[in-house]
């Protein structure tokens, strides 16, 4: 099973993603994540998306079609793949369609006014990765290796509104693609993530 999930910055992609992944054992793509990793090892790609990512701006497609193609073609993907963050553009979700099956869309909808509130809490470790809210961690190091937390760049507040902006003309016309295509499911997400992620063990398992 391949899907899709798509929702604006700040919905609970990353949080639903890890959910769904351990519980159907998919592989998690998240096309942020990925970038980061370029931009904290300072590799070409990394050092030519740091400028847009920093800006909340999408990295250009052929950069993000190319390392996706690569990623999905690697062994591991093969028994079912997570996208999140991807695609994001009209010319990503055509390139897509070329490179795997998709079985299944996500969209997670929450209004705007809670994911500014939701962006402006999170925290993140600068050593693994991993994502806190101040809503539920409220120290100031990583659970996991001790390390500061700190504030993603692009999480800086005037970068999120840019960033919700490039998603409502970028991305949100998506929706309309893949519900054409029959493949969109949408999913409340303004409750908390064990209460999103039942929503979504019931569309899924329904699906099967
Ligand atoms: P995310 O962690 O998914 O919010 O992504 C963080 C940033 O990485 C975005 O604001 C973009 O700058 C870049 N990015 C991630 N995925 C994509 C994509 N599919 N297309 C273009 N840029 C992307």
């Amino acid at each position: 099973m391949n899907v899709v999930l798509l929702g604006a910055p700040g919905a609970g992609k990353g949080t639903l993603a890890s959910q769904m992944c351990q519980a159907y054992g998919l592989r998690h793509i998240s096309t942020g994540d990925m970038l980061r990793a370029h931009m904290r090892e300072a590799t070409a790609l990394g050092l030519q998306a740091r400028a847009y990512v920093d800006a909340g701006k999408l990295v250009p497609d052929a950069l993000i079609i190319e390392m996706v193609r690569e990623r999905l073609n690697e062994p591991d993907c093969q028994k079912g793949c997570l996208l999140d963050g991807f695609p994001r553009t009209a010319a990503q979700a055509e390139a897509l369609g070329a490179i795997a099956k998709i079985d299944m869309v996500l969209y997670i909808d929450v209004a705007v006014e809670a994911l500014v509130k939701r962006i402006s809490g999170r925290r993140v470790c600068g050593k693994c990765g991993t994502v806190y809210h101040t809503s539920w961690h409220d120290r100031e190091e990583c659970a996991k290796c001790g390390e500061p937390l700190s504030i993603r760049e692009d999480d800086k507040p005037e970068t999120v509104l840019r960033r919700i902006e490039v998603y409502n003309q970028n991305t949100e016309p998506l929706i309309g693609y893949y519900r054409e295509k029959g493949l969109l499911k949408t999913v409340d997400g303004s409750g908390t993530p064990e209460e999103v992620f039942e929503a979504v063990k019931t569309l899924v398992e329904k699906r099967v």
